[in-house]
């Protein structure tokens, strides 16, 4: 593979990009100056250090300071901890989040449970959220709340069906968002009225 080939497959694994629009950005890049790259490759590089993943809702954040283990949400004692919002990944987080219109805690699922899939664990943090929810104080009720498409559906009945023990055990209430999201939507790009329906209209 020459180097065209090569960063042409690395730009293919992130989200949503195809073939084209890969090469596109390699070709973007060769345009561009020296300093530019070099200003790109070490930002990339800074990432890795200067973020953390969140030990409790397995969120990414800046760190502000050095060996910080939790997210200002998690961290923040104002959070409503009685309920727990379940999410596929960061992004929708930070749309829920910035909507103002949630004030509990959240979970990083890491992923939809395809439809076809066998080994559906290993791409889930299901163990993760079984655990969080068992030793949570005061835990009333958990959110799914999952993009309203068939993986999502399929992800919603999954972790349902994981949670049902528990949540009966400890009487915690499972409902889901989306009565008010529209087939196909995708949490992340739910504008705030959509997403305050969506959350009043649970179920
Ligand atoms: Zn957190």
């Amino acid at each position: 593979m020459d180097i065209i080939e090569k960063l042409t497959e690395i730009f293919k694994e992130f989200p949503g990009i195809g073939e084209r629009q890969a090469k596109r950005f390699v070709y973007f890049l060769m345009s561009r100056t020296p300093g530019y790259n070099e200003n790109l490759s070490s930002l990339i590089i800074e990432l890795k250090k200067e973020v953390a993943q969140c030990k409790e809702c397995f969120r990414f954040f800046i760190l502000s300071k050095k060996g910080e283990k939790l997210c200002d949400i998690c961290a923040n004692t104002n959070v409503d901890s009685s309920i727990l919002m379940i999410v596929e990944k960061d992004s929708d987080l930070e749309s829920v989040k910035k909507s103002r219109i949630y004030n509990g805690k959240y979970f990083i699922l890491g992923g939809l449970v395809p439809i076809v899939e066998k080994n559906t664990k290993s791409r889930i943090r299901i163990e993760e959220l079984k655990q969080k929810i068992s030793k949570e104080n005061g835990l009333k009720e958990v959110i799914l709340a999952f993009s309203l498409s068939p993986q999502g559906d399929h992800t919603d009945s999954y972790v349902r069906n994981q949670l049902k023990d528990i949540a009966e055990k400890l009487n915690i209430k499972v409902s889901s968002l989306g009565k008010g999201l529209s087939t196909g939507t995708e949490l992340e790009y739910s504008d705030n009225d959509t997403l305050k329906n969506a959350l009043k209209n649970r179920q």
